[in-house]
């Protein structure tokens, strides 16, 4: 693994800590679903065309009409969602440090290009 694999892996690692109880907790339950758009828009992916886009929707099973999103969340792991995934933070979560998850997301976007 090289330094910026290395570093994309501590950053989303460090998101999975902060985000996957919140999702557990409070998007479980949640009727407004921000992940509704997925499908239509590819996740939100800016290369959506590509072979890595195709390798990703057969890995992780890519619903027509649904995306990524399963009952129970994201199907996709979350060092391949989206900028806008990574970074959309609701209202409806809360007790973290916004400005360390924006810089975290903001860091993997610059690493990652997306
Ligand atoms: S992030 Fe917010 S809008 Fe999206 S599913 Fe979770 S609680 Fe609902
Ligand atoms: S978080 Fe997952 S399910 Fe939601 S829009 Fe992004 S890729 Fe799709």
């Amino acid at each position: 693994m090289n330094k910026k694999e290395k570093e994309i892996k501590e950053l989303v690692s460090r998101l999975d800590e902060i985000f996957n109880p919140l999702n557990k907790e409070v998007c479980a339950t949640c009727k407004i679903n921000c992940c509704k758009e997925c499908s239509k828009t590819m996740a939100f992916l800016p290369f959506n065309k590509s072979d890595f886009f195709l390798e990703l929707k057969e890995r992780y099973g890519f619903n027509k009409r649904k995306g990524f999103i399963l009952k129970d969340g994201c199907r996709l792991p979350r060092e391949f969602r989206s900028f806008v995934c990574i970074s959309f933070m609701c209202f409806k979560l809360k007790g973290f440090d916004h400005i360390e998850a924006y810089r975290i997301s903001n860091r993997l976007y610059d690493l990652r290009g997306y």
